[in-house]
């Protein structure tokens, strides 16, 4: 018998959590302006508006941030953890910073420049935020299957389109495109992987006309754990030799340790190039702290140098990408229509499918997403016409984006499979009675479009 294993942990430590009334919790909505950003997290039951800095760490982590050594310069710490990420990457030089955007930062002051293209498979927003401010221009360059919530099940609907790429080199010159940017799993279009196949033929077209290859890679242990279970050859390849295999194709690595880092709060800057790695330092040294601790504290890196460890184990991995893929199943066994594959860390509803009746200016999504926490207290997040939108940089006008979602993120080693049933009871609830609901009208944004989603207000219609 193949024994089907739970949990690859036993639960020592807990937090309560409260229920609310859904009295209470229209009036918590009614105060947020119909923004769950805007919403207490402790009234919030079950919360899944991101996997970021919300896992559950280890007892081993809680024990290793005993021995933070505190050091201003070469703590012991410094060293413990640059070794767990040696092994992990396989890569030499190693910047810590304080959270993933900072390193989105250095990277983009080392690798864009104004006027030249960045080529990504889907930039994330802090990506596509720092290289703007630099007038560099990001363009998405994801295969077409990625960017269509409807259609079929693929393996890696993460992948670059090397085409695209192929065509803006040919149309432009290879000397205006600064970098290609590789984000694993990819965020954007549901957490979606790319292959080992596509990172090395991204990086030879890279290498042939010069282009430096950079992974965003806040999660990369997931992608590596869909290569091992999808791609053809790797079946039998450990989780750390892949790893180490999709950064040999890379010259830098950009990492927000809050995903599959296991922890709380940490980035990481890693470059097999000496002199990109002195730039690092000297921006780490400006903005973040000194080179061995770079805005984290000595206890901080202890718990990152185990949890990226703890993070690169199969079973671990087994248990995370199931479970998710657990409440995947049980929607579409009600019906709902979310984007499929089921992703690495959650599952993206397709608000256009589930709300046809609500056209893109009056946010599907984001009703969603106000009808979920209404019902039953628990928080997801709007990806689509709110978070994407955006305006004719001439015109003026709105511009809605092709991807329309609600993002279930699951926080790692936190929720149990129980709590998945609820979130799955509330939505087929809404789902039976959607067309009960009308859209929402946009009544504030803040004075930058790509960040209005943190701070917008809303009106139900
Ligand atoms: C979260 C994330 C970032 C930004 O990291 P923070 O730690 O939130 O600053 C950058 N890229 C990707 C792919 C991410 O998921």
């Amino acid at each position: 018998m193949r024994f089907q294993f739970a949990e690859p942990f036993r639960i020592k430590m807990i937090e309560n959590v409260k229920h609310t009334t859904k009295e209470e919790r229209q009036v918590y909505l009614q105060e947020a302006q119909y923004n769950v950003f805007r919403v207490k997290a402790e009234n919030c039951y079950i919360d899944c508006i991101t996997d970021s800095g919300t896992s559950a760490m280890s007892s081993a982590q809680w024990s290793a941030l005993m021995l933070g050594d505190e050091s201003y310069a070469g703590a012991k710490s410094f060293y413990k953890m640059e070794a767990s990420v040696q092994d992990v990457f396989g890569m030499p030089y190693v910047q810590p910073v304080h959270q993933g955007r900072a390193a989105d930062n250095i990277m983009s002051k080392i690798y864009a420049k104004e006027g030249k293209y960045m080529i990504g498979n889907m930039h994330f927003d802090t990506i596509r935020g720092s290289a703007e401010v630099l007038g560099a221009l990001p363009l998405d360059y994801v295969i077409d299957e990625g960017m269509d919530a409807a259609s079929p099940a693929m393996p890696f609907k993460g992948n670059l389109d090397l085409n695209k790429m192929r065509k803006l080199i040919d149309e432009k010159g290879a000397e205006n495109i600064s970098c290609v940017v590789l984000t694993v799993t990819c965020n954007n279009n549901g957490g979606q992987p790319v292959s080992m196949k596509n990172i090395r033929e991204v990086s030879e077209l890279s290498k042939t006309y010069a282009i430096p290859l950079i992974i965003d890679a806040a999660r990369l242990a997931e992608n590596a754990y869909f290569i091992k279970t999808r791609e053809e050859g790797y079946a039998d390849v450990a989780i750390k030799d892949i790893t180490r295999e999709m950064f040999s194709y890379c010259e830098t690595a950009i990492m927000s340790a809050k995903k599959d880092g296991l922890v709380n709060i940490g980035g990481l800057f890693v470059t097999r190039n000496l002199d990109v790695f002195h730039k690092a330092n000297q921006l780490a040294i400006l903005n973040e702290g000194f080179i061995t601790y770079g805005g984290q504290a000595g206890r901080d890196l202890e718990a990152l140098a185990v949890g990226l460890q703890e993070a690169t184990e199969f079973d671990y991995l087994d248990y995370r990408i199931k479970q998710v893929q657990y409440l995947g199943d049980r929607l579409k066994e009600r019906g709902v229509p979310i984007i499929e594959p089921t992703g690495g860390h959650g599952v993206y509803v397709d608000g256009r499918r589930f709300f046809p009746h609500i056209p893109q200016h009056e946010f599907p999504s984001q009703r969603l997403v106000v009808a979920l926490y209404e019902e039953a207290g628990i928080r997801a997040v709007e990806l689509g016409a709110c978070a994407f939108g955006s305006k004719d940089k001439v015109t003026g006008e709105a511009t809605w984006p092709a991807l329309e979602t609600m993002r279930i993120a699951i926080s790692r080693r936190v929720y149990t499979n129980r709590h998945l049933d609820c979130i799955v009871e509330a939505l087929a609830y809404i789902y039976d009675n959607r067309d009960s609901y009308k859209g929402m009208k946009l009544v504030f944004e803040g004075p930058i479009t790509s960040l209005r989603h943190f701070t917008a207000g809303f009106e139900l219609l």
